[in-house]
């Protein structure tokens, strides 16, 4: 593979005389498998001069495929500016992380609207796909890609690409889970060892590495990691090279070589093997296999583009809080996701509703001696029997207790203090997740009633088997929009339905989900 830096700066461009050797441009990385696959991750302010490169070849048939990480400005700014685009021919792919709310094209589209941008995106005369991310896998022609949350005050994906028998991880932007680890020194536990088992073995791993462990006490909450840290990670993920991005646009040119020649000499210390550079824009890395096979698709593959409305419509998040203000706060930033919080004061409490609403997420506040979260969270894991979901638990505390907390069955935190930004993606993306799983249950029940037999064909089948055939349909129900939507009604509708009325709609949504093959065979028998 081969990757070349078309911006490196983060937040914002950079521009001047202090940052003409490392880059003033905002984050864009253009990466091409040998087969001649384009990818480009992220389209910041960078992204125009690569868009000047491709049409220099000619602007007719260009074809690409945009990763965007999140859409924070320094991310998107090289959009409106993207020539390709906007040339009749090209054929475009742009993929980012799905929210709660708007699409990804409606929130690229904002930063186009009058009276951001003379043109707005919908005028761009290129095919143009969009395509909402959630954690999971996909392909794009030769290049498998996988997916995983970051941790930043906004939904953020990190993506790992494998082609030509290399891994290149891009991560940016991302601060480490468990504050302490930005020092660079400390355990990889919990949601930090998910992050480490997702840029494992990587032969180029492109980070986030915006401070140093000295300046980050004062940039706790804003979304980025620190030299250290990211030294750190690549030795205990096994990567073979680091490509430190995302420089702080405050940092001249001559402050990044003494980090990175201090990074070089902790490295050469250690005698750690791996190697490190600070990315440079206009710089050409060629990955090379090393021999060593990267750890491909870690996770059990989830389609990162699956429809996922059917389960997300049920979202609902309990608040388990001593702390009114904190109540108040959390339940606003819910209420700004449509979510309705709900609150309770006991054990008893939060069992009933548990069983009841079928939370996605839980959100307690350990804080003792007024609320011992820990106990709750014991208690909310004593009562779980389902063993094919953990309900995701997000504990609210003044520091971390790993180790206690794995024992309670913990499985994020949220440190105070932190910004409502914060707080709300990293609840948003427990809900996502949590969404993902329940999809995943869904067609998991469907594949094995699948192929548990045959149908009953050429005659009207009772009831309980018509159940069976809306759910041998899930499957379709899930990957249609309009389908889902049907699904969805059909749910809502469910508790008040009249026989007729069940059959209508289950009618309906057989035909709205039938292949071409499925036609063919009840053509057969009718
Ligand atoms: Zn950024
Ligand atoms: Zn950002």
């Amino acid at each position: 593979m081969r990757v070349q830096f078309w911006g490196t700066r983060g937040s914002i461009a950079k521009p001047g005389p202090s940052t003409a050797r490392y880059g003033g441009n905002t984050s864009c990385v253009e990466v091409r498998s040998a087969r001649g696959t384009l990818v480009i991750l992220d389209c910041g302010t960078g992204g125009h001069s690569l868009s000047q490169k491709l049409m220099s070849g000619g602007a007719k048939g260009l074809r690409g495929h945009i990763l965007i990480s999140h859409t924070h400005w320094d991310h998107i700014q090289g959009i409106p500016f993207f020539y390709p685009l906007f040339a009749p021919g090209n054929e475009w792919d742009i993929y980012g992380p799905r929210g709660l709310g708007q699409s990804l094209r409606e929130t690229l589209g904002g930063q186009m609207q009058y009276t951001y941008f003379p043109v707005p995106l919908d005028q761009c005369r290129a095919k143009i796909r969009y395509h909402d991310l959630v954690e999971g896998t996909f392909d794009i022609d030769d290049i498998k890609v996988s997916t995983h949350y970051l941790n930043h005050p906004a939904l953020t994906l990190g993506y790992r690409l494998e082609a030509d028998g290399v891994t290149v991880v891009y991560a940016c932007d991302h601060e480490p889970h468990t504050r302490i680890l930005a020092t660079g020194e400390g355990r990889m536990t919990g949601q930090d060892l998910r992050h480490a088992e997702f840029v494992e073995h990587a032969d180029l791993l492109i980070h986030d590495a915006q401070y140093t462990a000295e300046e980050y006490p004062a940039k706790v909450g804003w979304g980025h990691s620190s030299i250290e840290y990211v030294l750190n990670l690549g030795q205990h993920a096994a990567v073979k090279r680091i490509a430190l991005t995302h420089h702080d646009p405050l940092r001249d040119d001559d402050a990044i070589d003494r980090l990175v020649a201090n990074a070089q000499a902790n490295l050469r210390q250690n005698a750690s093997s791996l190697d490190v550079f600070a990315a440079v824009e206009g710089q050409v890395v060629e990955v090379a296999p090393s021999g060593v096979r990267g750890s491909v698709r870690l996770k059990e593959e989830f389609q990162a583009e699956r429809l996922i409305e059917p389960t997300l419509a049920e979202r609902s998040v309990l608040l388990g809080m001593a702390d009114t203000k904190l109540t108040a706060t959390l339940s606003e930033t819910l209420r700004a996701e449509g979510v309705q919080p709900k609150c309770f004061s006991s054990v008893e409490e939060a069992r009933a509703l548990i069983a009841k609403a079928r939370p996605s997420v839980a959100i307690l506040e350990h804080h003792p001696p007024y609320l011992d979260g820990m106990e709750m969270c014991r208690a909310i894991r004593a009562q779980e029997n389902d063993h094919e979901y953990q309900l995701p638990v997000v504990m609210v505390a003044a520091q971390e207790n790993q180790a206690a907390g794995t024992a309670a069955g913990v499985t994020d935190w949220l440190i105070r203090p932190f910004t409502d930004a914060y707080a709300r993606t990293k609840i948003c993306s427990w809900l996502l997740r949590t969404a993902c799983q329940r999809s995943r249950v869904l067609i998991s029940e469907d594949e094995t009633r699948h192929s548990a037999g045959p149908l009953v064909r050429g005659r009207r089948a009772p009831m309980a088997q018509r159940g069976i055939e809306n759910k041998r349909v899930s499957k379709n129900v899930i990957r249609t929009d309009k389908s889902a939507l049907l699904w969805m009604y059909s749910r809502d509708i469910a508790p008040f339905e009249t026989p007729a009325f069940s059959k209508a709609v289950g009618d309906l949504i057989v035909r709205a989900t039938k292949r071409p093959s499925d036609m063919r065979d009840r053509s057969a028998v009718m």
